[in-house]
Order: C-alpha cells, then structure tokens, then sequence
C-alpha cells in the first residue's frame, strides 16, 4: 500500500536534518517535521567542535568516528568549518603523564584528520603565544581543534534534503503516533504557524527528538530510556584569547574557552538533571564553577563581561550507576520492532555523528522498506561548497568591505555570490543592519527569502543577528521593521516579534546579569521601553515556559 511518505523524521536538530538528508538523497520520499525552527533545541546550545574525539580515549571505536567524521565534513561542508589551535596549560607533573597518553592517541590520526602532531611547548613558548596565561604553568599541550557552525550545518542539511525532494516543515509539533493495524504509521501534527491539526501516513518514523526521544516513543506506546545530561556555556563579550584553552576544572573535569567570531565561550559543566528540558537555564553555580576553574589558568578571565549564557541537554545513552562523565558519548538506535513496528529511535550520539548516525538509521529504513540505495552522503557537497571563493575579487566586484564577504563567506560558501547579487540589485540595501557581526541588509533579506526563517530568532540562527556583544540591543527593531516587510505581517506582528526575541535573548541573559552587564541591561531596557515604547504596547504576548523561572 502507497502511504503519504516513506519515511516521517521527526527533530529538525543535527541528528534529525541529517537523516532528511540522507533519506532524501537515497530516493526516498520523506517528511521532517520540526516543532520549533531548525537547530533551535540542544544542538544550538553545543560549541560546535568536531572534535578528535579524544575526550573519550578509552572508547577507541569512537574516536576513530570521530576522526573519519571530521575527513567527510571537510569534504562536504568546507565553509562552514574552522580549524582553532589549543593550549593545554600544565600546573602540575602529575597531568605530564595524562598528557602524554594524549598525545600519543591525537597523533596516530593527526595525518587523517590533516593537523600536526601534538607538540609539548615550554611555558616561556605558551605564554608568546598566549599571555593571558598563568605564568606558573609549568609546561603546556599544543594540538589544533575544528568546529563547525552548528547552526549553518543542521540548515544546509536540511535545504539539501529539501532540494533533493524532501518536504521540511518547521514549527510543526507532533502530538501522536499510531501505528495502523493494516500496516504504517500515522503521525499527527499541530502547525503552529497555520494553527491547524494535520495527519499523514507512512511506512517508517525516525524519531530524532534528542532530550525529548522518550516523550516521542511514548506516544507510539514504545519505550525509550535516556540519562538527560546538562551542560551550560558561558558566553563573554570579547574574544578574551587568543586560542583555544582546555583545562582542568575544580573537580578535574576538562573544561574549555574558546575564542568564537567575537566572543568567547566558556565552558561546560556536564550533570544528570531532571528538569524540563523546555524550562532549564543555567545556574548560578555551573557560571561560578566555570569562571573559577577557568581563572587558574587564565586569571583575566573574569574582566570579560559576561553577555549570556545557553543552557542544553545532551540526551546520553541511559548507562547509570556511573559517573555522568564517564557514561559513552556513542549513540544507539532503538528498532521497536514488537511495540512499534516501523519505528526508529535515536538514543546518545553527538554533532560530530551526526552524518554517521543518519547514515545507520537510513540503512535500517532502507531494509525495512527494502530498497536498495547505498549512502552518498559523506561524498555529495553541502550547499554552498562547490568551489572556493575569492573574498578580495568578490568584495573588489561588489564594492562590499573584505571583511563583510568573509562574514558572507562562513555562512553561504560559494552562495554568498547571489547575496552580493542582491545588494547589486538593490544597492538601498548594502546598509549594515547588525554592526557587531556585521550583518548587511540584503544577506538578511536573502535569508528571509531563501531559508524558510519565521521570526528574529530564527534569522539570528540563521546569520548571527544580535549575537554580538550588544545582544541585539541596536538591530532589532531596524531587522523586525524588514521580516515584517517581506512575510507581509501586521504592526502588531512587528512588536510581537521583538517580545518574543527579547525574551527568547533574556532565558540566556537573565542568568550572567552582574557587574558591568547591569548597566548594559539598563541602556538595552531603556531603549527599548523609551524609544521603543515596547512596554507599552497592548500586544498580547504569550509568555515562555521559562518566562517564570528566570
Ligand atoms: C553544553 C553542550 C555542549 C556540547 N558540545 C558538543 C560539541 O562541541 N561537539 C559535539 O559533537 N557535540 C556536542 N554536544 C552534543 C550535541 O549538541 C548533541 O548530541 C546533539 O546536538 C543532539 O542533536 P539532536 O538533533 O539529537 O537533538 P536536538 O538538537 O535537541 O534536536 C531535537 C529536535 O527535536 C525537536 N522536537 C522535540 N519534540 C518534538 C515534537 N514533538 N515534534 C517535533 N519536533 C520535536 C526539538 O525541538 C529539537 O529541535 C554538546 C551538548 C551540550 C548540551
């Protein structure tokens, strides 16, 4: 029997695109259904690094993943990808010897993944490099990292699925999941933004749902067990190193700073937790753990104003009575193959798997449906990255800064060319909208255009709207006044959409208010309320689940 699709995924995050991704490219017609934006739940909160994996040095199988994960990225999504180098100051001779056992891991792959080996520097070396360090370390690891734009990959994913055949639906809420007694699985949804309950039919589900995978499975009455694992970032208003710094935190843990676009992130603290996903912000005590464990080896750390924090669940395989740090960062796919025939979930896993694990599950849904179609994803380009781009020739062309088309560059590849078409076109358009990023007019327009965004949320994952070390405080009425413009909204729209920003912004900021960000706060309200008259206005807004909380 025809259902509607082959195959319904449900989770627009890193793990969900990448199967609408991979589904998709192997013919099959599929349906991914998001309740939110894309990437806007746990893979947003992550830092993006595609790492070597080695944190997990005693699970050999995933660090060589890891590594051959980081060669298919390379491969397929270029522009999106940067390779950061590390410092990791020693304070004791106690850590030489964990160090050297590192080093030796990294660099038996070091050529696969195109870095240079570990190299042990002493500290007069490290502080040339870095002078922000501690000048008591007694010597220091250097190696070199890649990271990602999580948010760029999980949407080039998903524009891929949808230019080889797959429909993408955002803001779209599964409610339930029948399995159907002559065969396939129903799945009924609320869209969000038509506000309408639909229902479609099809063979298999991939249920890619993250923190949320047991709520999901429990609607098609199958069982699905994580161990919720949170992790929060602190994110300071300059890039407070230069490279990246790994230490050891208070309790021995490994904790990070990492310069990122113009900021720095600090982080992450890893603990069991119970509460709502939908709900958590970070706490006071997980900032104060990172800013103490990271001042032992960067004492300046805490002159950065503090602009946000972000706060994620990691959805780990459920393996307790142990540590949380020492549960695996692998993944599992869950066949319910007696409660819910047709159904797949996904258990653990990390944004560095995520083309692995589509890859494992697509070849599950392809057995299942028996088609015979082998994965090509780790070979076929992602949007944007069929060349190299010559920013100085682009920006000479384009009377466009350098350094605004190497911004360009990072987000579209080779895609940027058609913003810069656009900013021709329009040349009222060349004006910069966001200036810490910076962001011009046309590139968001061109976002709002080609890359399905519904609100000021989704455009700043989509180009970094607001991000800054003003947090917005300066673009959002200029970026609202534009979205309204082109999706046709009303006023009331408009003012809608800057609460819903404001608030989405204040979950992350509500948590860092202190010191110097006091009086940044006081400028942003006062703007918003004196010039904005924002709190006046007679919209009626519906508050976040986090709203009473912070
Ligand atoms: C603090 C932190 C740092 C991290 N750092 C790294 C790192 O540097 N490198 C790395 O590789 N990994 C990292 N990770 C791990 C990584 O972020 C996650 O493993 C990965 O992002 C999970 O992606 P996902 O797609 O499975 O889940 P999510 O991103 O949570 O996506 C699940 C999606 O399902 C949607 N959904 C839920 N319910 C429904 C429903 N009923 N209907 C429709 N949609 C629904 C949600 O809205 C969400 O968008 C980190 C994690 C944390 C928390």
């Amino acid at each position: 029997m025809a259902y509607d699709y082959d195959v319904v995924v449900i989770g627009g995050g890193s793990t969900g695109t990448a199967v609408a991704r991979d589904c998709a490219m192997r013919g099959l017609e599929t349906l991914l259904l998001e309740r939110d934006d894309i990437a806007s739940a746990t893979v947003g909160t992550c830092a993006g690094m595609i790492s070597s994996g080695l944190k997990y040095m005693d699970e050999p199988d995933i660090v060589d993943m890891c590594s051959e994960e980081v060669v298919h990225f390379r491969r397929i999504a270029r522009h999106l990808i940067m390779k950061n180098p590390i410092l990791t100051p020693l304070m004791q001779m106690s850590d030489v010897s964990t160090g050297g056992n590192f080093a030796e891991e990294y660099s038996k792959r070091a050529e696969t993944r195109d870095v240079p080996p570990v190299l042990f520097l002493t500290p007069e070396d490290a502080l040339e490099i870095e002078p922000t360090l501690n000048p008591n370390i007694i010597a220091s690891i250097y190696f070199e990292e890649y990271f990602i734009s999580p948010f760029r990959l999980c949407l080039l994913q998903a524009l891929d699925a949808q230019r080889n055949g797959a429909s993408v639906r955002t803001y779209c809420e599964v409610h339930d999941i029948e399995n159907l007694d002559g065969g396939g699985n129903q799945v009924t949804f609320f869209d969000r933004v038509s506000r309408k309950t639909e229902s479609v039919v099809a063979d298999c589900v991939v249920n890619a749902t993250g923190p949320w995978a047991d709520e999901v499975a429990d609607m098609a009455s199958a069982n699905v067990e994580i161990r919720p694992n949170k992790g929060a970032h602190v994110i300071l208003d300059r890039r407070v190193v230069n490279v990246g710094i790994i230490a050891k935190a208070v309790d021995g843990r490994m904790i990070y700073l990492f310069p990122h676009e113009n900021t720095a992130l600090l982080g992450t603290t890893a603990l069991d937790t119970w509460e709502d996903p939908d709900k958590l912000v970070a706490s006071s005590d997980e900032i104060e753990y990172l800013l103490k464990s990271m001042e032992w080896v960067v004492p300046s750390v805490r002159e950065a104003r503090i602009i946000r924090t972000m706060e994620g669940v990691r959805p780990l395989v459920a393996d307790w009575k142990k540590p949380e740090d020492d549960v695996t960062r692998g993944y599992d796919i869950l066949a319910h193959e007696d409660d819910a025939p047709g159904i797949f979930s996904f258990v653990g896993g990390k944004l560095v798997m995520c083309r692995h694990m589509a890859e494992s599950v697509t070849d599950m849904v392809c057995e299942w449906l028996g088609v015979d179609k082998t994965c090509d994803t780790h070979m076929q380009p992602l949007p944007g990255m069929d060349g190299d781009v010559d920013v100085l020739a682009l920006s000479k062309k384009y009377g466009v800064s350098q350094h605004m088309v190497e911004r360009m560059r990072t987000r579209h590849g080779t895609e940027a060319e058609q913003v810069l078409e656009l900013a021709d076109a329009h040349p009222e358009w060349k004006t910069t909208v966001c200036t810490c990023e910076p962001i011009m007019e046309a590139e968001l327009r061109y976002s709002i255009q080609e890359e399905f965004p519904r609100s000021l949320n989704d455009l700043r994952r989509r180009v970094r709207l607001g991000t800054g070390p003003c947090q917005g405080t300066f673009c959002t009425y200029k970026a609202s006044a534009i979205l309204t413009k082109e999706l046709d909204w009303s006023g009331i729209d408009y003012q809608l959409e800057i609460m819903d920003y404001l608030a989405e912004r204040w979950k992350g900021k509500r948590p860092s208010l202190r010191g110097e960000q006091l009086s940044q706060e006081e400028l942003m309200q006062g703007i918003y309320s004196c010039v904005g008259n924002i709190d006046q206005s007679d919209a009626e807004y519906q508050r976040k689940p986090w709203e009473g909380i912070c």
